[in-house]
């Protein structure tokens, strides 16, 4: 990624940087900068703080999505950088709580949760007379 060539005035990267302030886990030299970006626009910006933007607060938080490898895009790059996943697949992982990893090999222990599911209802449907 050519880095330098980077819009400052991307009006996505921009909501991506608020988020990231409003987060509340930038350090007061990269807030200081960074809101003076959001404020008053890239051209309030040294050279110098364009390079700590881009080193100390976007590069940090660049995050791929670890099941399908794409770069996500800025509105989803917080949450895949909690999570490891694009929204995609956050939704279809975790969503029905598949293992990220293939589970051919893995022990019954791994699927505890879904066990207790299926128990759970098990009982309901045991106490439920049947109407038919
Ligand atoms: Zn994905």
């Amino acid at each position: 990624m050519g880095s330098l060539a980077r819009d400052h005035s991307d009006p996505e990267l921009l909501g991506f940087l608020k988020e990231l302030l409003e987060g509340g886990s930038l350090d007061r030299k990269c807030e200081k900068i960074t809101r003076a970006l959001l404020e008053q626009g890239p051209h309030s910006l040294s050279a110098e703080d364009r390079v700590v933007i881009e080193a100390e607060v976007i590069e940090p938080y660049l995050a791929d999505c670890e099941s399908c490898g794409i770069t996500p895009a800025w509105q989803q790059m917080l949450h895949v950088y909690d999570t490891g996943l694009c929204a995609a697949c956050f939704d279809r992982l975790e969503g029905k709580q598949v293992p990220t990893v293939r589970p051919d090999w893995m022990p019954l222990v791994a699927i505890d949760t879904e066990d207790d599911e299926l128990s759970a209802s098990d009982d309901v449907a045991v106490l439920t007379p049947h109407s038919s």
